[in-house]
């Protein structure tokens, strides 16, 4: 099983920045359909500012790295996502203590006490048509990446006919029903950002 440093997560959330950065019109076009149109510009400006943090002063072990992220996500995101992939990476961060490295399964168990943190923060269970109906069948499928990638696409389409029961496209009610989560849509491209680093 392979074993994971500081420079595997940083590889992974500098992916994942260019994924978002790339993605964010889209993002913020699903925003504008059930939300407040900034999920595009809070990601990539979230995105932006972990990668330059971790090249300033990057922490030496993937716990570390990915707490400082998280802290990172959590100051410089307004509004729901923010807080929440912050608290995603931190308690991944924080169940990873201070091992210069983690084989997979451990790494899977850290971020799957991520999703654990998402929502206890958030209260969303899957099907409230949030970031959670990607992002738990994605690390259920962990350490398997491809498996991961497939559950997070698969998790984020099933979002479409699916009324929004958190956040707040959940103020549309039944309007929300016929649109993709912005945050499921996101997740998407965080997990496949993390399958292209692993696979790499
Ligand atoms: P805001 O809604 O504050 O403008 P964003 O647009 O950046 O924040 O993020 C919206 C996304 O956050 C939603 O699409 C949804 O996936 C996610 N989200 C919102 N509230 C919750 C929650 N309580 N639990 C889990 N995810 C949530
Ligand atoms: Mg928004
Ligand atoms: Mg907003």
């Amino acid at each position: 099983m392979a074993q994971r440093d500081a420079e595997f997560i940083r590889r992974w959330l500098e992916a994942a920045a260019e994924a978002v950065a790339r993605d964010a019109s889209r993002l913020t076009e699903l925003d504008s359909a059930i939300g407040d149109a900034d999920h595009g510009s809070n990601m990539r400006r979230g995105f932006a500012a972990v990668v330059a943090t971790l090249a300033d002063q990057p922490p030496t072990d993937p716990g570390g790295t990915l707490r400082v992220a998280g802290r990172t996500l959590i100051s410089t995101v307004g509004g729901a996502a923010g807080p929440l992939y912050g608290t995603l990476l931190r308690s991944a961060g924080k169940a990873l203590g201070d091992d210069p490295v983690v084989d997979d399964e451990r790494l899977a168990e850290a971020l799957r006490a991520g999703v654990d943190g998402v929502a206890s923060l958030g209260g969303a269970a899957v099907g409230d048509k949030t970031m959670v109906d990607a992002l738990l069948p994605a690390v259920s499928a962990l350490p398997d990446y491809p498996a991961a990638r497939q559950a997070a696409e698969e998790g984020a389409a099933a979002t479409v006919p699916l009324r929004a029961r958190k956040g707040r496209a959940s103020y549309l009610g039944d309007r929300s029903t016929g649109h993709l989560d912005p945050g499921a849509a996101s997740s998407a491209l965080l997990i496949g950002a993390l399958a292209d680093a692993a696979a790499a």
